[in-house]
């Protein structure tokens, strides 16, 4: 590990720094580690983790929206031995540069082709590349079953099959959807190319992202997306199966999580993976995955893609983060008592705990956002400016408020995004300002 006590402040509150498991981040509830899995663990680790997470840290495990295990309250006297430990279960760790691959990757029998290979020499052809921005990623989605298509990427590179040919397709920045087209090459030649694109990259500097190396010529992405979500029953070869369980809000107990890993021994699940999403992926039989839906129902995580809390995107807020002005968790789950008529499926529902916007960079129909002591109310991205504000002890009421507005002037058949878009700034405002006492 290479943080000491002095240098923590300096180095992590750096914008844009990543908590490796070797350089762990100061937060608000103390020093985070972050564990990137390379393949899938048995539940055994997986619950081994959660006990080391409970004998150095507070308790409290994140899965990041990438799919990484966050580990919540070391502190620099156990963050070296929380990093000894973990280094001695021999786990699949990665470290480096951040090439992803989709949780099914090379189990699949509907993607297109394996993309490990292809992360693997991406990951081998750029170690020792310098200057790379610190949250430079690559994506190597091999269209199955669960795609990778909402994570934001600098390269992307995505199977794609026309008669008998299999070519993969390289973009550049954002989205699947929002990426621009490098080209569409052979394996080999794509493994080249992102190389090339990484080390064009890594000579503009730490400041530099995918998106610069965009130029006018570049198409979008014309490809269909029909992947499933994390959340699906997926069907592998024979009888084997992998099913997503979701965190609500991003967090978990150790406690918990152990739970459902004992569980999940009980039932021979074969492994477990943390996904993209929050989300943890059990592989195993059909009826093994199964019984873990219904006892991960049961147990408080989410199941379905229709728990409107998996609608609810959180930031860890405080005491977590240091900028934040506000327990963000709290208040999602006021958020989801008050307006879960309205969490649909139409939007996500924005809490941050500062205009920074961590949990969701890109704009939505509705944003909660810490500010001093208040709660403002805001259409688009957490820096945009309010159209109300509130003192947080009145969060209740509001919430109340816009549900009413909502529920008495929803069209037939219209979704709420639409309905908060047709009704503005300004009665969303008068709503909530009439209802306070
Ligand atoms: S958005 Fe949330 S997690 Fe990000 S800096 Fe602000 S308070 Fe912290």
């Amino acid at each position: 590990m290479r943080l000491v006590a002095a240098e923590a402040d300096k180095l992590d509150f750096r914008r844009g720094a990543c908590p490796a498991l070797s350089a762990p981040m100061q937060t608000g509830d103390g020093l985070l580690s972050r564990i990137s899995l390379g393949e899938p663990i048995s539940p055994a680790e997986l619950a081994t983790i959660c006990r080391l997470c409970e004998a150095h840290g507070n308790g409290v495990i994140n899965i990041s929206a990438r799919g990484n295990l966050q580990v919540r309250g070391l502190t620099t006297e156990t963050a070296g031995k929380f990093e000894g430990d973990i280094r001695s279960l021999n786990l699949p760790l990665r470290e480096g540069l951040a090439v992803e691959v989709p949780p099914l990757a090379g189990l699949d029998p509907a993607e297109i082709a394996d993309p490990r290979p292809l992360a693997d020499a991406i990951r081998a052809g750029a170690q020792g590349l310098g200057g790379l921005a610190p949250k430079m990623s690559v994506v190597v989605d091999g269209s199955g079953q669960m795609r990778l298509s909402e994570l934001l990427a600098d390269v992307r590179l995505v199977a794609t099959k026309s008669a008998n040919n299999v070519g993969w397709q390289v973009l550049l920045g954002g989205t699947q959807a929002d990426g621009r087209v490098h080209g569409t090459f052979q394996a080999q030649q794509a493994i080249d190319e992102a190389l090339s694109l990484l080390q064009r990259l890594s000579s503009l500097g730490p400041t530099s992202r995918g998106r610069d190396l965009v130029t006018d010529a570049m198409p979008p992405c014309a490809m269909m997306e029909d992947g499933f979500s994390s959340l699906d029953l997926a069907l592998l070869e024979g009888d084997d199966a992998a099913v997503g369980i979701g965190l609500p809000f991003g967090q978990i107990t150790a406690v918990q999580l152990a739970a459902l890993c004992t569980e999940a021994e009980k039932q021979h699940i074969r492994a477990v993976r943390p996904a993209f999403g929050h989300a943890l992926i059990l592989f195993g039989d059909h009826s093994a995955c199964n019984t873990m839906q219904v006892f991960a129902g049961r147990s408080g995580f989410i199941t379905e893609d229709t728990d409107p809390r998996g609608m609810i995107a959180a930031c860890p807020g405080s005491p977590s983060c240091t900028s934040a002005a506000i327990d963000t968790h709290s208040l999602a789950h006021l958020a989801f008592e008050q307006l879960e008529e309205l969490l649909d499926g139409s939007f996500n529902l924005h809490i941050t705990g500062c205009a920074k916007g961590c949990a969701h960079p890109q704009a939505t129909s509705l944003v909660l956002c810490g500010s001093g002591s208040d709660i403002s109310f805001i259409v688009g991205k957490a820096s945009d400016p309010s159209f109300a504000s509130i003192p947080a002890a009145e969060s209740a009421n509001a919430l109340r408020s816009i549900a009413a507005l909502v529920r008495k002037e929803r069209l037939k058949d219209e979704t709420s995004a639409a309905c908060i878009a047709r009704l503005g700034r300004e009665q969303l405002a008068l709503s909530i300002t009439s209802g306070r006492t």
